[in-house]
């Protein structure tokens, strides 16, 4: 990786969007294509980034009462067939195991898809008394979904996620944590990943396998296809049911608890690429980024080591702040700024001899201004230039400043693009035209009936995505497919 070319190899986001997204990938180190066909190997970098999402997705579930466990990868094929809806969903992505050593299984052994019959079947041996309820756990682990091509992760047949699954006394507790979950999800997505997204219902045909209700997040990505970033059921009391789940409410009478299952996965990392990346490569919002701030020494040869040790001592003053710092002598600093943008690293801390001289340092935000290796402004900045001169003393507030006002740009960004890319259209005509005139997110009127959705879907090859809560009922309209009078709306798109 020691060429100075390396951002030129990314192809333009905007002419080639499907190369431009794996070249990032591949040259981010974030992840790589493994031997098998469909699976990835997730790098450092990307792992990094994929543990600071994990904790602070974590911190929200305990903090809202939910505790870890761990269950088994393999599920008897006998658990699955007990949900039927559950089994039929999922039977074209499950790999089997058939085999142990040599020795054929008498029954075959899926890798988990999802984890709700072989969790299901153990809440039956340990909820009993109503005084078991709730039961609020998650699980984090992979999934294995057999995929043929690969999409670094955005499709995978092995990805990581975490999965909630909880019981509860009523389907109204049930269908509050669905709703809670789906806020939870809503505010990490939101303010940590920046991301905007539509929230609401599925409708039916799109329904997890086994659930009663899926409440989902979509994203709108820049090539116009959506991204479903998560999504949490209310699965009522189907799994409750199938797996025989019984417990003694409070008149000792014997009830089927109402559950709910929720999750989302390494996709995220996918989404955030797109979302937030350019041509320059990736860009990472603060909050979950490996790194939130490098230190760039602009050496001359002429009192190096006095830069040096700045740039050590800006290290040390930036505690708390997760901080790189580059004083590698063989690398020039225009080689350094174009590294840790291309790795989409939200604020660069630079020091050179007059910066020392001067008690100061300049700060630069990966949206912001470039400033040349020599110390002059190529002016070639997108937008707000952003790079500021501190004073010494002040770094520490000054880049926690400059750190959440990245975050926050980040997110009114990518809000911008995705209303941008939303329209509405009232008949079938004006649908089609609105989806080859304006690629997103397109607004219609639904009358509910499946043939209506089944000819949306076959002639023009989107699928319906999500009824935002909040939208329905606010007038009536005409369904789009047979004219007749509704007050559902919803949100078709292409989708990955
Ligand atoms: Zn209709």
């Amino acid at each position: 990786m020691k060429d100075d070319g390396i951002v030129k190899e990314i192809p333009s986001k905007s002419a080639k969007f499907s190369d431009w997204y794996t070249a990032v990938v591949l040259k981010a180190e974030l992840a790589d294509y493994a031997p098998v066909r469909g699976c990835m190997v997730i790098r450092p970098y990307g792992y990094t980034l994929w543990e600071n999402m994990q904790q602070r997705l974590d911190a929200r579930f305990k903090a809202t009462g939910h505790v870890n466990a761990y269950f088994p990868t393999l599920i008897p094929e006998s658990f699955f067939k007990r949900e039927a809806r559950h089994i039929e969903g999922f039977a074209p992505e499950v790999w089997w195991v058939t085999h142990r050593g040599s020795e054929l299984l008498e029954e075959k052994l899926a890798l988990r898809p999802t984890s709700e019959a072989i969790i299901n079947a153990m809440f039956a041996k340990w909820v009993k008394s109503y005084r078991d309820l709730p039961v609020l756990m998650n699980q984090w682990c992979n999934i294995f979904r057999a995929e043929k091509a690969t999409r670094l992760f955005l499709r995978t047949s092995e990805f990581l996620w975490q999965e909630g699954h909880t019981l509860h006394v009523s389907n109204e507790e049930a269908e509050a944590e669905a709703l809670k979950i789906l806020d939870l999800y809503l505010d990490f997505i939101r303010n940590d990943l920046a991301i905007p997204v539509l929230a609401g219902l599925k409708p039916d045909s799109e329904k997890f396998a086994g659930a009663d209700k899926t409440f989902t997040m979509e994203a709108m990505m820049p090539d116009g296809q959506a991204l479903q970033a998560g999504t949490s059921h209310n699965l009522g009391q189907g799994f409750a049911k199938a797996f025989d789940i019984k417990y003694l409410d409070e008149n000792n009478t014997e009830q089927h608890p109402w559950g709910t299952s929720w999750g989302v996965t390494t996709r995220l990392i996918g989404g955030l690429i797109m979302t937030h990346g350019d041509d320059r490569g990736l860009f990472l919002p603060p909050r979950v980024a490996p790194f939130q701030a490098v230190i760039v020494p602009i050496l001359f040869g002429k009192n190096d080591e006095a830069v040096l040790a700045k740039c050590r001592e800006a290290v040390a003053a930036l505690e708390g702040v997760r901080v790189k710092l580059d004083d590698d002598t063989k690398q020039t600093a225009g080689w350094k700024f174009n590294q840790y943008e291309m790795l989409g690293i939200p604020v660069r801390v630079e020091i050179g001899p007059k910066d020392v001289e001067k008690q100061g340092a300049v700060l630069v935000p990966r949206d912001g201004g470039r400033r040349t290796a020599d110390g002059g402004d190529s002016g070639k900045s997108s937008g707000h230039s952003g790079k500021r001169f501190i004073k010494f003393a002040d770094l520490k507030t000054e880049v926690a400043k400059l750190l959440d006002e990245v975050q926050q740009n980040m997110y009114q960004a990518a809000l911008e693009r995705m209303q941008a890319m939303m329209s509405e259209a009232s008949d079938f005509d004006g649908f089609r035209k609105q989806l080859e005139a304006k690629p997103g997110f397109v607004k219609v009127y639904w009358c509910g009936k499946q043939e209506c959705e089944n000819r949306i879907i076959d002639e023009t090859k989107t699928t319906p995505r999500v009824m935002v809560s909040g939208e329905q009922d606010e007038s009536k309209g005409k369904c789009i497919a047979c004219g007749s009078e509704t007050g559902t709306t919803i949100h078709y798109a292409r989708t990955y």
